[in-house]
C-alpha cells in the first residue's frame, strides 16, 4: 500500500520543517481513531493531517486485541476479526461463572485492523520517535514538525505533556502475554491470588492463537512468573511474549494546547484494563473538535476546553471502575466467588454488560466508514520552511 510506506535507512531523511494542520503522534488505537474521523469532517477536502510513530503502521501489537464486535463493525474494520466470543468465564480457586454477554468480544489481527483505519483517513504517515516538544514544535528524531492542532496518541507515557509519568509510581498497571498456537472458545478470565496478588489473568481465543496473560493493577508486581505459569496450566508454549504498562486512571484530556487521547489521558478502564474501544471513542470526540476549528467553527481553545469538558465528564464511569478495582482484591475469594455466580443470572449479566458497554457506546461512531471515501493519492504536507 503505497501510502504506507515506511522510510528506512537511507530513506530516512529529515522531515525538519515539515508542518501540517493537524499532527497525530501515535498511529495505534487512539490516533488513527482520530485521523479517520478527521476525514470524516465537513474540513476533510483540505485538511493536511500527518501522523508519526515510532513503527510502521500496525507493526507491534500493543495488547491482546479484543474489542466489543459492535465497535469493530461501527468503525468499519470488522474484517480484522479473527474470532467472535459470545461467553465470558471467570474462574478463581473456588470455582467457575459463566457469562453470556448480551453483546460479543471479538479478538482482532492487530496489524489488518490498523490497516484498515489508516485506510479509511487521508493522512500520510511517517515513521519517527517522538522525544518532546516545545509549543507548536514537536521533536522527534527525524526533524521538528509544527502544526497549530496536535495530539497526544503516544500510549501511557504522554510525551508531549510537560511532567513526566514514569512507572512504579505512576497510576498505571502492567501487562505481559504470550501467543501460542491454541483455542478456545471463551474469553476467560481468573483471578487467583497465588498467582496475581492484585490483579487477573486471561486467555483470549483467535482462531488458531491463544493470547495469555497476566495483568497487575500494582505496577511494582511482576506478572512474568505469573504468565508463564498460566500457559503451562493450559498446556500452551510461553512465546511470542509483548506486554506494556496501561493507565487505571483518567487524566487531563488537554494541557497546554495539546489533545491528549486513549491511554496518554488514561482512556482505559480500570478493573479490566480495557482501552481499545475507549481509545476510539474519545478519538471520534477529539477528532470532531478538531473538524470544528478547522471549519472556523470553534477557535482551537474552545476545541481543546470542550473536549476536555467531555473527557472529564465520564469521570464517574472511571471512578466507578476504579473503585472496583480496589474492592476486588480485597474481597475474601470465597465471597468473590459467590459474587461472580450471583452475577451470572441473566438478567444481571444483560444489565451489567449492557452498563459497561453504554459508557462508550459503538453508536457514537455514528455512520459506518464510506460516508465520504477518501480521495485517494496523500496530499503533500507543506514543509515550512
Ligand atoms: C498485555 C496487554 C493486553 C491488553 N489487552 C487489551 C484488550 O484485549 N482489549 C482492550 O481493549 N485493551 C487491552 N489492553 C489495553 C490497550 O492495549 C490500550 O488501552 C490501548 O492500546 C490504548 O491505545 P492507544 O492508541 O492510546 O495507545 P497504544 O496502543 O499504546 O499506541 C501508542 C502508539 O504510540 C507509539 N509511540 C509510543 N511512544 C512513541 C514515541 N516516543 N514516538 C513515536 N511513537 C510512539 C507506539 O508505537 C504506538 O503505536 C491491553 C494492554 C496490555 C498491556
Amino acid at each position: 500500500m503505497p501510502r504506507r510506506a515506511t522510510t528506512r535507512g537511507d530513506e530516512r531523511t529529515s522531515l525538519d520543517g515539515l508542518s501540517a494542520d493537524v499532527l497525530i503522534c501515535g498511529a495505534s488505537f487512539a490516533g488513527l481513531a482520530v485521523a479517520r474521523e478527521l476525514q470524516r469532517g465537513a474540513s476533510s477536502g483540505d485538511v493536511r493531517v500527518l501522523i508519526v510513530d515510532r513503527y510502521e503502521v500496525g507493526e507491534r501489537a500493543t495488547s491482546a486485541c479484543a474489542a466489543p464486535t459492535p465497535w469493530l463493525e461501527a468503525m468499519g474494520v470488522d474484517g480484522a476479526i479473527r474470532q467472535e466470543i459470545p461467553c465470558m468465564t471467570f474462574t478463581t480457586p473456588h470455582g467457575s461463572a459463566r457469562h453470556r454477554l448480551p453483546w460479543s468480544w471479538s479478538s482482532f489481527d492487530y496489524r489488518e485492523l490498523c490497516r484498515l483505519l489508516f485506510e479509511q483517513t487521508n493522512a500520510r504517515f511517517e515513521t519517527a520517535k517522538v522525544e518532546g516538544r516545545t509549543g507548536h514544535t514537536v521533536h522527534t528524531d527525524r526533524g521538528h514538525l509544527t502544526a497549530p492542532l496536535i495530539v497526544d496518541a503516544l500510549g501511557w507515557r504522554r510525551v508531549l505533556a510537560a511532567d513526566g509519568y514514569q512507572p512504579p509510581d505512576a497510576p498505571l498497571s502492567r501487562g505481559l502475554e504470550v501467543h501460542p498456537d491454541g483455542g478456545g472458545e471463551d474469553l476467560d478470565v481468573w483471578i487467583d491470588r497465588s498467582l496475581v496478588r492484585r490483579g487477573y489473568l486471561w486467555s483470549v481465543p483467535a482462531a488458531g492463537e491463544q493470547r495469555v496473560g497476566a495483568g497487575s493493577y500494582e505496577p511494582r508486581h511482576h506478572v512474568k512468573e505469573a504468565t508463564v505459569e498460566l500457559a503451562g496450566r493450559l498446556d500452551v508454549e510461553p512465546v511470542r511474549f509483548q506486554g506494556n504498562w496501561f493507565p487505571h486512571r483518567l487524566r487531563r484530556a488537554a494541557e497546554d494546547g495539546v489533545f491528549f487521547v486513549g491511554d496518554s489521558a488514561g482512556h482505559c478502564f480500570a478493573l479490566s484494563g480495557e482501552g481499545i474501544r475507549t481509545a476510539f471513542y474519545f478519538g471520534i470526540a477529539c477528532g470532531r473538535e478538531l473538524d470544528r476549528v478547522l471549519t472556523g467553527a470553534a477557535t482551537r481553545e474552545q476545541a481543546l476546553r470542550a473536549y476536555a469538558a467531555f473527557s472529564a465528564s465520564h469521570a464517574r464511569a472511571f471512578g466507578l471502575a476504579l473503585q472496583a478495582q480496589r474492592l476486588m482484591p480485597a474481597l475474601p475469594p470465597r465471597l468473590l466467588t459467590l459474587v461472580l455466580r450471583a452475577m451470572s443470572r441473566q438478567s444481571v449479566v444483560d444489565r451489567s454488560f449492557g452498563w459497561y458497554l453504554d459508557q462508550a457506546h459503538p453508536s457514537f461512531a455514528g455512520e459506518p466508514s464510506g460516508a465520504r471515501e477518501p480521495s485517494g493519492a496523500p496530499r503533500p504536507v507543506a514543509a515550512a520552511a
